[in-house]
């Protein structure tokens, strides 16, 4: 198997194939320190901490060796409305029923049982910058923000050491072999020839082998998510480092703070139809919460997918596959999941036809998800003040979102996505917090008379602030735990 690319798409698909299928492959991988990586992507999920334990990674030595910090969720400020802010938090809220969700109890309380914020002990930590991974036994849902270049540093020296051959140098030319259209092998710069059976494309907006090799298009949804920029650059870090990312809403993009052990990632997301370069680089370097570290870098992106992300016998991993702006944190988790595909679906024989078009429905499923979500954040919004919010309130809507936001207001019901990916809790946090309000929701709060109901739901935001009590702060676990050299 050739892996084109060692970003962290190729090394952690080298890493998972090398520690997991071990002697099954012969795996190598080329890269090109001279193009180099993204350099961003530096938010996560918790689903990651799950693909970490398959691949036996210690999370303590990973955290360490990436300066990393624990994420709880994501604040979005300004999104609804200005100077407003919600949480998107990781956790679970209150206590579900079978028939309905808590939140219709919440509701039923009709305004007398606090914020849904104090039913998610999660959400709290973040908010009070605490964390532990569990408390009363319970245990606490997190992510990771980390360092993306020490990331795939640390990887790539996990990689070697499961047996992958890295190979240094510049992919010139693609062979395809002339009857069946598989690729057969890269040539790079110094004319090595790299042949394999297998071929994975990691080599980032680029898609050497998926995109220019083999011509497979590319569908663009920037009618969906107009931003096609970023600009970003690291500071200092002041003060503590908090558990949560923060988006912030401007008048034409957003702004992301990614807090790690010793420094801050910063980015501002845009569209180039509302923001020059120039202007959304003067925009992040005035809202900036230390000193820069870095020159502001811009990154020219395209939203969309490629419209096969397996074809003959090459599998596009990462942002050669496909990209949505990182408003989620979800390009990462994207990487894991295919990884994952490619595992259960892996081609030991010639014969790979039925198995990428398995890997294709899937990957498309798993898209279309995340983009709804995504577009929610902005189309469902009170502002006005620019011709970027304009545009979002005005904007044609996938059908399935519509479907969604629909019956979310006329009753408040939601469900778990189809992928499985946002829970049902985190539509509604998102929901609520961009100001989407149900005109009815479900009566079974009211078999409880209003006494009970009330009393049911004190008693859970008091566990959660008992709770609160007992989590150390977040820079204090971290001293314990993971702490990281400052170089
Ligand atoms: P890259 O990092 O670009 O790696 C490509 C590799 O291919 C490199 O090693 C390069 O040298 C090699 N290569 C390319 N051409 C050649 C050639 N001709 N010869 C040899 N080698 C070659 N994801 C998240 O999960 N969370 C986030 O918070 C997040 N934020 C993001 C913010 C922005 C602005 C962007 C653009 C992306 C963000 N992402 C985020 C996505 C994340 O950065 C990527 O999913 C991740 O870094 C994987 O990138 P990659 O490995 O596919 O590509």
């Amino acid at each position: 198997m050739v892996i084109a690319g060692g970003g962290t798409a190729g090394w952690l698909t080298a890493f998972s194939l090398a520690s997991r299928l071990g002697n099954l492959l012969d795996i190598t991988l080329v890269e090109s320190d001279a193009i180099g990586t993204v350099g961003v992507g530096e938010a996560t999920i918790p689903t990651m901490r799950t693909f970490h334990r398959l691949l036996g990674i210690d999370e303590r030595e990973f955290m360490a060796a990436t300066q990393a910090t624990f994420k709880l969720g994501i604040q979005f400020e300004n999104w609804g409305q200005q100077h407003d802010r919600y949480i998107h938090s990781f956790g679970e809220i209150g206590q579900r029923s079978w028939m309905a969700e808590f939140h219709e109890f919440w509701l039923a309380a009709q305004g007398q049982a606090g914020s849904l914020d104090e039913y998610c002990l999660e959400l709290q930590a973040a908010r009070h910058n605490k964390f532990c991974l569990g408390v009363d036994i319970q245990p606490v849902n997190y992510a990771f923000h980390l360092n993306a270049s020490a990331y795939a540093r640390y990887l790539r020296s996990k990689s070697e050491a499961a047996g992958v051959t890295r190979i240094e140098g510049r992919i010139k030319h693609v062979s395809l072999d002339p009857d069946s259209g598989h690729i057969t092998g890269l040539t790079l710069d110094d004319n090595q020839q790299i042949n394999g059976d297998v071929f994975i494309d990691c080599t980032g907006f680029r898609a050497l082998l998926m995109g220019q090799a083999l011509g497979v298009g590319f569908d663009d949804w920037s009618h969906y998510l107009a931003a096609d920029r970023a600009v970003a650059v690291q500071t200092e870090l002041h003060g503590e480092p908090v558990p949560y990312t923060r988006a912030i809403a401007h008048d034409s993009g957003w702004q992301w703070q990614i807090p790690l052990q010793h420094r801050m990632g910063n980015g501002l997301v845009y569209s180039s139809r509302f923001l020059s370069d120039d202007q959304a680089s003067e925009q992040l370097m005035a809202n900036l919460p230390g000193a820069p570290l870095t020159d502001p870098r811009t990154i020219q992106f395209k939203t969309g997918r490629r419209r096969q992300a397996w074809h003959k016998n090459c599998v596009a991993i990462g942002l050669s596959g496909g990209f949505l702006e990182p408003l989620e944190s979800t390009s990462i988790h994207l990487i894991t999941t295919a990884i994952l595909r490619l595992m259960k679906l892996f081609p030991f024989a010639d014969n790979m036809q039925a198995q990428a078009t398995r890997f294709n429905t899937e990957t498309a499923n798993e898209l279309e998800t995340i983009r709804d979500f995504i577009i929610l954040h902005y189309h469902a919004t009170a502002r006005t003040d620019s011709d970027f919010w304009q545009f979002y309130r005005r904007m044609d809507i996938p059908d399935s979102l519509r479907h969604r936001m629909d019956i979310f207001c006329q009753n408040g019901y939601v469900w778990p996505d189809e992928v499985g990916l946002f829970r049902t809790d985190s539509w509604v946090q998102v929901m609520l917090g961009q100001g989407l309000t149900p005109r009815q929701h479900h009566q079974a709060g009211h078999l409880l008379d209003a006494p009970q109901l009330h009393s049911q739901l004190s008693a859970l935001r008091q566990s959660i602030a008992a709770r609160l009590d007992k989590m150390p702060r977040h820079a204090d676990f971290i001293a314990q735990y993971c702490p990281a050299r400052k170089d």
